[in-house]
């Protein structure tokens, strides 16, 4: 058996398995895709010491280091079922049962889609989902941000001083964001917000430079022209898989203490498949050298 089985091959993943490896244990590490959302990010420019650089190429350089070192790489294979006795049993979509004194759950999670066109055709192009990373490539231009929740609201307010303007549209007919937000958002000279506006679809040639929606009172379309669209509506992490074998929030999140531990002993997570409140590449890496720490103190406790 292994004595560390990481599932989850992105950033977090990477960084336990490489500080599990260099405990000198026997250690794995299992990927759909190794690289994770980075593979799908174009510039990155807050992974600190690292001025700018691109995601294929920030997840080559993570495979690059992984590979340093005595880690079995099971890339390309999704995991389907955790269990629980003497050991613990990853089982494998492909039919292969992979046991592990201890695991790390390092799945990350997806943004979810609003799935108009234009979407998947302007992604990086003016489509984004993280205003922390992609923000600043809008300074001094119009944007809007779909989703007026927790996180829609929140986005807007970061961005409202970034870029030129910002138009917030809502499905609803008003907010769902806490009205702290709300109020801070209200306040904001170069905010509109829009309620009771169904997008329809995000424009563009070459890049974005506009967003269709349907006034749902009216049933007008209406157009905004605009250089950027931030999808607010929500993150799903890659749980589902779990089923009942560790404890998750009612988003799904794996919940886990400052070690990184869940309520299955022996079994960690890190990253964004997690309840840690923010999903940053520096952060999930960090979480996922906490959680291998914590497995190989785990280990020489029992
Ligand atoms: P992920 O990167 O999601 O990796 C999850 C891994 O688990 C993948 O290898 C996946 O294939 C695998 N996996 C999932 N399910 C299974 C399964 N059942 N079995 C086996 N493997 C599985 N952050 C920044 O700090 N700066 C940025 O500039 C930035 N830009 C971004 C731009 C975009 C478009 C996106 C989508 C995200 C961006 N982020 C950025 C966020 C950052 O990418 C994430 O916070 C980070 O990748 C999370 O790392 P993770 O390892 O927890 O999860």
């Amino acid at each position: 058996p292994y004595d560390v089985l990481v599932v989850g091959g992105g950033p977090a993943g990477a960084s336990a398995a490489i500080y599990a490896a260099r405990k000198g244990i026997r250690t794995g590490i299992v990927a759909e895709r190794f690289g994770g959302q980075v593979l799908d990010t174009l510039s990155i420019e807050n992974f600190i010491s690292v001025k700018h650089t691109e995601g294929p190429k920030f997840a080559a350089s993570l495979e690059e280091h992984v590979k340093e070192y005595n880690i079995d790489i099971m890339n390309l294979q999704r995991a389907k079922r955790l269990e629980k006795k003497d050991l613990i049993e990853i089982e494998l979509e492909n039919g292969a049962v992979l046991k592990s004194k201890t695991v790390i759950l390092s799945t990350g999670a997806r943004w979810r889609n609003i799935g108009v066109p234009g979407e998947a055709e302007f992604k990086n192009k003016g489509v984004a989902y993280c205003p922390h990373c992609d923000g600043p490539l809008f300074a001094g231009k119009d944007v809007a941000v779909i989703g007026g929740g927790n996180s829609g609201v929140e986005a807007a307010i970061d961005l409202a001083g970034i870029v030129n303007h910002v138009t917030v549209l809502e499905y609803n007919s008003e907010l769902k964001a806490d009205s702290v937000l709300q109020d801070r958002l209200q306040s904001l000279p170069n905010v509109t917000v829009l309620t009771n506006a169904q997008t329809k679809e995000i424009t563009g040639t070459d890049k974005v430079n506009g967003i269709s929606y349907v006034d749902r009172e009216s049933g007008d379309v209406k157009h905004i022209e605009l250089a950027g669209v931030f999808v607010q509506i929500g993150l799903v992490p890659n749980t589902d898989w779990l089923g009942e074998t560790v404890e998750r929030s009612k988003f799904g999140e794996i919940i886990i203490d400052q070690r990184g531990s869940t309520n299955t002993p022996g079994v960690f997570a890190a990253g964004d498949c997690t309840n840690s409140p923010y999903k940053q590449i520096i952060i999930s890496m960090g979480s996922g050298a906490t959680a291998s720490l914590s497995a190989f103190d785990y280990l020489i406790r029992n």
